[in-house]
């Protein structure tokens, strides 16, 4: 969308609707950061230009160009975006001010051919070698060359399909995320596979516009996914869990998904796993926003660290109120200027909280939360996912050493 002519009704009658309460400014991450957007100046701005052009014939002429440096809404502010959905939810009108925003970037990627940054060239690589860095396809699996890992076979039925996602595959950090996964998957004897077609599933090229690369990828892995037997899926990564579980079923492929925290925690419950338990250490517990706003999921990744037997602590933003760690909607592939990166300012919160460990239930906050314990300087207090601290608690006391 770049004009008001090309608004759907249902887009109108949002921002027709904002009353300028300035709440999806106070809660947005991208605003605290300082950097160009405000999600309120976006609505009422447009909602302004709308009352202004009453009597114009928008439906026949489409109306001005609005989305452009210099003009109503600017690139800069649509890419500080980082589609964490704190603002629809702070919204008293029910604005979807996230759709809105990634409307009018598709507008800037795909017909201005002007994404931001460096995102072109992940683009580039998420549609040669399925992953955002380029890497080759043949090393998706290279974690696990010591694993002996199951991969699936047609005609053979399992009770999960693993799916590792990108960053778990690539990521050095991350590789122990997916290497906790399948320990507990083979503790508990759960019947699992992974998928050597398993691709990217291109979720932040979606996000920041690149609509014709996400849906190449999604009918592949659709494809792909169709050719296996399984009761369910099962993802680590929340933005992989979120596009399978809620977009797949529009490209025709659906099956039940999980997040690991899920299967875990029902694992720990029926007795499948047996975490030794016993006084842990304090965990500040970050929640991810497409875990949790976007799905609903806040217990369970409490409920797999409390049955690790650590001390689960709470963030004064948490559960639907949670800040982002800044690495969604696609932020996490190009910089941008601000005052305080949003990654800094939630670590410093969760460090405000005195833990030995940050706790996460997704990649990106891990390497996001990560990088700014680096450039705090914090090297006393580790960020660890869910999983790596229940593989600690099966192995005997969970300490902070990762
Ligand atoms: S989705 Fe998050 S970052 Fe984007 S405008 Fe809303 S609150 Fe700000
Ligand atoms: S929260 Fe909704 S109603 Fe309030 S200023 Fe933002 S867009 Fe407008």
């Amino acid at each position: 969308m770049s004009r008001l002519g090309e608004l759907t009704w249902k887009q109108r009658l949002g921002v027709d609707s904002c009353v300028r309460c300035g709440r999806c400014e106070t809660v947005c991450p991208a605003y605290m950061s300082g950097s160009p957007l405000n999600p309120k100046q976006i609505i009422a701005g447009l909602s302004d230009q709308l009352r202004l052009e009453v009597d114009r014939p928008l439906a026949i002429d489409g109306g001005d160009v609005v989305v452009g440096d210099g003009l109503l809404v600017t690139p800069d502010a649509l890419w500080g975006c980082t589609t964490c959905m704190a603002c629809v939810q702070a919204c008293p009108a029910f604005i979807e001010i996230v759709d809105d925003i990634v409307d009018m970037r598709r507008y800037l990627t795909l017909s201005e051919g002007a994404p931001p940054g460096t995102s072109a060239a992940t683009f580039k690589n998420m549609e040669r070698a399925g992953n955002p860095w380029g890497y080759s396809p043949d090393d998706r699996f290279a974690w696990g060359a010591d694993l002996d890992l199951p991969f699936a076979e047609r005609g053979q039925h399992y009770e999960v399909l693993y799916w590792v996602g990108c960053s778990a595959a690539y990521d050095k950090r991350n590789q122990r995320i997916a290497r906790s996964v399948v320990r507990l998957l083979r503790e508990a004897g759960v019947r699992f596979a992974v998928m050597r077609e398993e691709s990217c599933t291109c979720e932040s090229a979606r996000r920041l516009g690149e609509e014709y690369l996400y849906q190449t990828a999604a009918q592949a892995n659709v494809e792909n996914l169709g050719a296996y037997t399984f009761d369910r899926v099962v993802a680590h990564c929340p933005h992989c869990f979120n596009t399978i579980r809620n977009e797949y079923p529009q490209f025709g492929g659906s099956y039940p998904v999980v997040h690991h925290s899920q299967l875990i925690d029902e694992l720990v419950t029926s007795g499948r796993l047996h975490p030794a338990g016993g006084a842990g250490p304090r965990v500040a517990f970050h929640d991810s926003c497409y875990l949790g706003r976007y799905n609903g999921e806040f217990e369970a990744p409490r409920a797999t660290l409390r049955a690790a037997g650590v001390d689960v602590v709470e963030l004064p933003r948490s559960r639907a109120e949670g800040l982002c760690c800044g690495g969604g909607g696609g932020k996490m592939w190009f910089e941008a200027k601000v005052d305080k990166d949003v990654n800094v300012i939630r670590m410093e919160e969760a460090l405000a909280a005195r833990p030995d460990v940050v706790g996460v239930a997704c990649p990106f906050c891990l390497t996001m939360l990560d990088s700014a314990a680096k450039s705090l300087g914090v090297d006393d207090v580790k960020v660890m996912d869910v999983s790596e601290v229940l593989v600690q608690a099966i192995d005997g006391p969970v300490s902070p050493a990762v």
